[in-house]
């Protein structure tokens, strides 16, 4: 079965081709390299032994789209192409909406053309807001905050709209909680663009020597430490949800939405803790204010996924740390130190 990968040479693509590519699926790819590289996919092809059918193009390019599902028989599509940082969302919000919403727009409208109709979507727990309780179900109430999260709400509206007007759509809409670690070769892993603004990405810096302290945003929240609480999820743990997913759309399951999370969570202090053990050595922190817009506590309840996916988190945060910590050694300039 033939995978299109949008978005092919990005972080969590990287570990889906992977893991798709182990388990038999050929995999086509396309990606604009607005944050990313061509470096990705040979490692992928490297340590798998196998080629991906590689497309350097944008997704808002129909053209480029088109001539792609012509050449190659694609039978589903993991559509993971998007800007995704939420205080560039904040000051560029045009860019973000063009981007996501024209490029999934145009995504849809080729998928229609050629009569392909099973399509994984990558939605995040943003889309949740606040959340009144936790854990969170996929019923709880939807709601964001800023305009990166609007993207990803109003994709999810405009696919539940496109399945009302013809049920012959198979869609799965997957909501991530926090991707975090590496493929456990250190061959491929996050490789974010100048300073981080996630924090494994930024702890890992640190640990590194290439950035001085960490900075806690507020230790004055409501949880048992002070400090914010999320669910941290091995992205190895995620691709493999895609494969889930994959094979549920052959189920024709019609439109289905998931949480991929542990349904545990880690303060910033756990993961610093954490990451201090997988290194070896204390990280040198500071207390900061909270930044803006950001809520205390979230966390999946994952049992919708394993109920119906068959599909758990299996990677704890030991390895998480592990992993990333691997690759940020083998890696100190990302996929840039070639
Ligand atoms: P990433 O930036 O590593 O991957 C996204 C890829 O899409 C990049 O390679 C980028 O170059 C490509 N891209 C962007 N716009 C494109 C376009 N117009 N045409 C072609 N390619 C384009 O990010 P990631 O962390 O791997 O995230 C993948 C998806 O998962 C994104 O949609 C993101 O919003 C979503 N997501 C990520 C997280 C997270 O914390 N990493 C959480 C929830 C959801
Ligand atoms: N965080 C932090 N310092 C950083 C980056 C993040 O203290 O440099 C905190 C943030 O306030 C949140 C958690 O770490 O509680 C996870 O933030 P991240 O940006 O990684 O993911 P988010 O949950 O915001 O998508």
């Amino acid at each position: 079965m033939k995978i299109l990968v949008t978005g092919g040479a990005g972080y969590i693509a990287s570990h889906t081709n992977l893991e798709l590519l182990n388990a038999g699926y050929e995999v086509v790819a396309i990606d604009n390299f607005s944050n990313s590289s061509m470096e990705s996919i040979r490692r992928v092809e490297k340590l798998t032994g196998k080629k991906i059918h590689f497309y350097e193009a944008d997704i808002l390019d129909k053209e480029a789209l088109t001539d792609i599902f012509s050449r190659e028989s694609i039978q589903a599509v993991i559509h993971f192409a998007g800007l995704k940082a939420v205080g560039e969302s904040c000051e560029i919000p045009l860019k973000y909406f063009k981007n996501n919403l024209s490029g999934t727009i145009t995504l849809l409208e080729v998928m229609q053309e050629f009569g392909v109709k099973n399509l994984a979507f990558s939605s995040s727990a943003t889309v949740y807001g606040d959340p009144a309780t936790v854990p969170v179900t996929e019923e709880f109430p939807l709601s964001v905050t800023n305009p990166y999260g609007r993207t990803k709400l109003m994709i999810e509206d405009m696919l539940r709209d496109l399945f009302q007007s013809d049920p012959s759509w198979n869609i799965a809409i997957l909501r991530y909680f926090n991707p975090i670690g590496a493929h456990e070769s250190g061959e491929i892993g996050e490789d974010p663009n100048g300073i981080p603004n996630n924090l494994v990405p930024y702890i890992a810096k640190v640990a590194s020597g290439a950035l001085d302290k960490i900075h806690i945003f507020g230790n004055d929240y409501d949880t048992p430490d002070g400090t914010g609480v999320r669910d941290y999820i091995h992205v190895v743990d995620l691709a493999l949800g895609h494969i889930k997913a994959i094979e549920k759309l052959q189920e024709n399951p019609g439109l289905v939405t998931y949480n991929l999370g542990t349904g545990v969570g880690y303060s910033v202090m756990d993961i610093i803790h954490n990451y201090e053990k997988a290194c070896g050595k204390k990280l040198p922190y500071v207390i900061d204010p909270r930044r803006p817009g950001d809520i205390a506590v979230t966390y999946a309840d994952p049992t919708k996924a394993r109920k119906e996916l068959g599909w758990t988190a299996e990677r704890g945060i030991d390895k998480m740390c592990e992993d990333t910590y691997r690759w940020q050694s083998k890696n100190p300039n990302g996929y840039r130190n070639l």
